[in-house]
């Protein structure tokens, strides 16, 4: 069985397709959402989910989250004595939605195709694939999130051909992108973004300036009572969905610091953050070469749309309400699940074909004359971002010096006008004959894939003499036994029980408000022992009825019902 997974930055979840539709894959707490967070505890059991995100709050240290963020670089994250590198810590959630899947099913799950960001990178979209296979996956294909999400969108609406703007707002990342879907093929026209942005900075503000107005420094907060802090925040962030004023209330230090804003008032802060959202649309019509007007659908994918500010922002900009068909936490797992039934050739779908852009302008240095003198150092764009793939495009270039004898090609990546600010992917070199400078030519071929795999051949015009690179990015390929070695090391650590965990997740919770209100400790105290003591019979049923009654407990307590 093949299943669609969005792998999100605060949440992920898995979709399958039955019965002639996608659908969503509930998890063991019966929750569509699974937070993206891990907790490893003293004796290297590890937590996902809801239960890692609870655990959090008492064991900061031991957990962690937003870890996307970090894919496909070196970052390591220490928790429970142990490290992880990013694509670890996804496999793990990535192993707890195969389980979940593999029990709602009941059968067992061996492929998947992944969702990234469009604009992740290759060293991402790899670590991203070696995530899935560290989870027992074979990641069949790794599909982009703006295009799952238009092609749950697309297929709802009965196939009609349309332009589409995705607009990507999750906890960490924001996409733009936009598609054209005319008879069976899917056209990805232009996509841009930016990777430090989402809701989680919709929230860091909000805590800001509670901190701010409370006249607190952030710096003198230990990490808990920081992360409480931003709790509320993020729970008064999502209550502006429902009301317009919103009061912030903590206890710190002994003492209770309070904040009533409206949000109207909060919409005027978020300014700064909403100004980062035009560039990257603004952008992303102009690689299009399309107007405001030629869009036909605007698609809300992540939960950060869900804020009031972001939709108002949205409508006021393209001046009209965007599209809400498909929730927008799960029209990516959505789109994932259809792609995979169009792998699979299934008669029930029609198939659509993806066409897709490279995110990056890839170029070489040169050397240009600038009127006065000849200037090293520029950028000479090959391949401009946004267009299709497969793509091979070819520049001639002419030696700079008399009797030069090689010509160096820098093979580079990035917009910058000048060569040095953008990323050098990798270097080759060809011999030519001596020569006056400008006599002697060579064509520099740029080939891009649709795997994503650069090819580049350089080709002296008086000798044919021809070399040719493939990049990788070599540096972060790991070796087939340091593979096997981490594979080792992910497998040997406990995982809590699957049924155990709303037992367990509940027992965190009571801990947590323990700490969290002491005046309601006597409280909290005896519902936990109570749950405990029928925990000790092992009897399933007292259990359950147990569990009900604690959280009806914890609830009255936590929301002063
Ligand atoms: P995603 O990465 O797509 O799961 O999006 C997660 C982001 O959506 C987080 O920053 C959440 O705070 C935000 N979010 C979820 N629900 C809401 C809501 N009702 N109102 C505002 N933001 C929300």
């Amino acid at each position: 069985m093949m299943i669609g997974i969005d792998l999100g930055t605060t949440n992920s979840l898995a979709a399958c397709f039955r019965g002639g539709k996608a659908e969503i894959i509930p998890n063991r707490l019966g929750k569509r959402l699974t937070p993206s967070v891990v907790s490893v505890d003293e004796d290297g059991t590890v937590y996902v989910g809801e239960t890692a995100k609870e655990r959090g709050f008492l064991h900061p240290l031991q957990t962690a989250r937003v870890f996307k963020r970090s894919m496909g670089t070196d970052k390591e994250f220490t928790l429970g004595g142990k490290k992880f590198r990013a694509e670890e810590l996804s496999s793990l959630v990535l192993r707890s939605l195969k389980e979940d899947a593999e029990a709602y099913l009941g059968e067992e799950v061996t492929e998947a195709i992944i969702s990234v960001p469009a604009y992740f990178n290759d060293l991402q979209r790899k670590a991203t694939k070696r995530a899935g296979e560290l989870a027992g996956l074979t990641v069949s294909r790794i599909i982009n999130e703006p295009t799952a999400a238009a092609i749950a969108h697309g297929i709802s609406e009965q196939g009609k051909d349309a332009r589409y703007l995705v607009f990507d707002l999750g906890g960490g990342t924001f996409d733009v992108s936009i598609l054209e879907l005319y008879g069976p093929i899917m056209e990805v026209h232009a996509i841009a973004g930016d990777n430090f942005i989402g809701g989680e900075d919709f929230t860091e503000l909000l805590a800001t300036m509670y901190l701010e107005k409370a006249a607190i420094a952030p710096e003198s907060l230990d990490i808990r009572t920081m992360n409480e802090v931003y709790k509320a925040a993020e729970a008064c962030k999502c209550a502006f969905s429902q009301c317009s004023l919103i009061t912030m209330s903590r206890t710190i230090d002994g003492h209770t610091h309070e904040m009533s804003l409206t949000l109207a008032e909060y919409e005027k802060a978020c300014e700064p953050l909403l100004e980062k959202l035009r560039r990257p649309i603004e952008r992303s019509l102009r690689d299009a070469g399309v107007k405001l007007d030629d869009i036909d659908q605007i698609v809300l994918v992540g939960g950060a749309t869900r804020l009031p500010v972001v939709r108002r922002f949205v409508t006021r900009l393209f001046g009209r309400i965007p599209n809400m068909l498909v929730d927008p936490d799960e029209a990516v797992a959505l789109g994932a699940a259809l792609q995979c039934a169009m792998k699979a050739r299934n008669e029930e779908i029609r198939e659509v074909v993806l066409t897709d852009v490279c995110p990056y302008t890839l170029g070489t240095e040169v050397m240009v004359h600038n009127g006065l003198f000849d200037e090293d150092g520029h950028y000479l764009p090959i391949i401009e971002r946004n267009t299709t793939i497969p793509v091979s495009r070819t520049q001639t270039v002419y030696t700079a010096h008399d009797n030069q004898t090689r010509v160096n090609v820098k093979v580079l990546q990035g917009e910058s006008r000048m060569a040095y600010h953008n990323l050098l992917l990798g270097e080759i070199s060809v011999p030519v004959p001596a020569a006056p400078k400008g006599k002697e030519a060579v064509d520099i071929t740029y080939t891009y894939d649709v795997n994503a795999l650069l090819e580049v051949e350089v080709r002296v015009h008086s000798t044919g003499v021809k070399r040719k690179i493939i990049i990788q990015n070599e540096q972060n390929r790991i070796s087939e036994e340091e593979a096997a070695e981490r594979l080792a090391k992910l497998q040997h650590l406990k995982q809590n029980p699957r049924e155990e965990e709303p037992n367990r997740l509940q027992l965190l919770r009571g801990e947590r408000l323990y700490e969290e209100l002491p005046a309601k400790r006597a409280a909290i105290d005896r519902a936990l022992m109570e749950f405990e003591r029928t925990l000790a019979t092992q009897d399933r049923t007292q259990i359950e009825q147990g569990r009900k009654a604690l959280i009806k407990a914890l609830d009255a307590i936590e929301f002063d019902l």
